[in-house]
């Protein structure tokens, strides 16, 4: 639309575009409003192309990619996803930082205080955990779930907690303030509907074997059901070395920056799986333009019940946002 369109105008489209049995997406941009149009164009009598004579119309403007809500055209100037008093995308980055899983009433005031006081905007905590064995600590489920909402009111941060199930989206949608969706299910298509129907912002984490396209198109299952508020995570990928857990695609920030509107935030502790690595690869993340970080961090990472050896203790992690601060400026962010 022009910059000046009218709400009528704006209205109007939406209802020529839904005539032609297209799926209508309004994104209110800083500048202007785009009208997304989704669907098959199924020859002549379809063509929204006669829609740039409608007033308030500036162009009509095909997206080529397979991702359609997710491109860069459509908000050209990046989405702000707001989760409580935090918000992700923009100038200044977004750190979450947390345990891997809450597993303690103790262990998560702990983790809260800790990376509060060290300047962290988001808390996680693992309440419903994907592991590999059955066998292992599955996690403190809907008790977690709580206790992680009580530790982020107490020290006034928004929480972040995984969801694996569509069955829990309604104790997750009252109890936190973003879900993540993991890398194991990152295309669960019926999970990603679900959560497309809600207004939950969602930190979407890449799958392990996923391509960025895939990656992109597994967004766009969410902003299709009417949820903008999607969240981008790069957590690393498989590939022949074993020496890390992960190899971090870093690669992939710049991309996704030219592809998408859509925040990016990198996770260097399931990325590396080495507390060692987190502060070198948190760095060079920053660097290469994430819009914020997801950082692992425990009281004793030693005592951990999960992904003990990439937690980082809470003085690393305050050494860690300290050395973000330095390389956010070096290259025109904030922390
Ligand atoms: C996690 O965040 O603790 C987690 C299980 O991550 P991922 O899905 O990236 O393995
Ligand atoms: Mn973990």
């Amino acid at each position: 639309m022009k910059a000046h369109a009218t709400e009528d105008e704006i209205q109007e489209i939406v209802r020529l575009v839904e005539q032609l049995d297209y799926s209508a997406h309004i994104i209110r941009g800083v500048e202007r409003t785009v009208v997304a149009c989704v669907g098959e164009e199924r020859g002549e009598q379809h063509s929204l192309t006669h829609l740039e004579t409608a007033p308030g119309v500036e162009r009509v403007m095909p997206v080529l990619r397979s991702f359609k809500l997710a491109a860069r055209e459509v908000r050209p100037e990046g989405s702000r996803i707001k989760v409580g008093n935090a918000e992700i995308g923009g100038k200044k980055l977004a750190v979450i930082a947390g345990p891997c899983a809450v597993e303690s009433k103790e262990q998560v005031e702990a983790a809260a205080d800790g990376v509060k006081r060290a300047g962290a905007h988001l808390l996680r905590g693992g309440a419903f955990k994907p592991r590999t064995s059955p066998y292992s600590f599955q996690g403190m489920e809907d008790e977690g779930v709580r206790l992680l909402e009580v530790a982020g009111k107490r020290v006034g941060l928004p929480v972040v907690t995984e969801i694996m199930d569509p069955h829990d989206i309604d104790l997750m949608v009252e109890h936190a303030d973003m879900l993540q969706v993991g890398a194991r299910n990152s295309q669960n298509f019926s999970l990603l509907r679900r959560l497309g129907r809600t207004r939950k912002p969602v930190l979407l984490k890449r799958g392990m074997s996923t391509k960025l396209e895939e990656f992109l198109m597994a967004a766009e299952y969410i902003l299709a059901e009417g949820n903008p508020n999607v969240v981008l995570c790069e957590r690393g990928i498989r590939t022949f070395e074993t020496a890390t857990r992960n190899t971090l695609d870093l690669n992939a920030v710049p991309l996704l920056k030219e592809w998408t509107h859509l925040p990016v935030v990198v996770d260097p502790s399931h990325g590396t799986g080495m507390w060692s690595l987190v502060t070198p690869m948190a760095l060079a993340a920053v660097a290469a333009g994430a819009d914020g970080l997801l950082i692992e961090v425990h009281p004793h990472p030693e005592t951990a019940l999960s992904d003990g050896p990439q937690q980082l203790k809470l003085n690393v992690f305050a050494d860690l946002m300290k050395s973000v601060r330095a390389v956010a400026e070096a290259v025109g962010r904030s922390l």
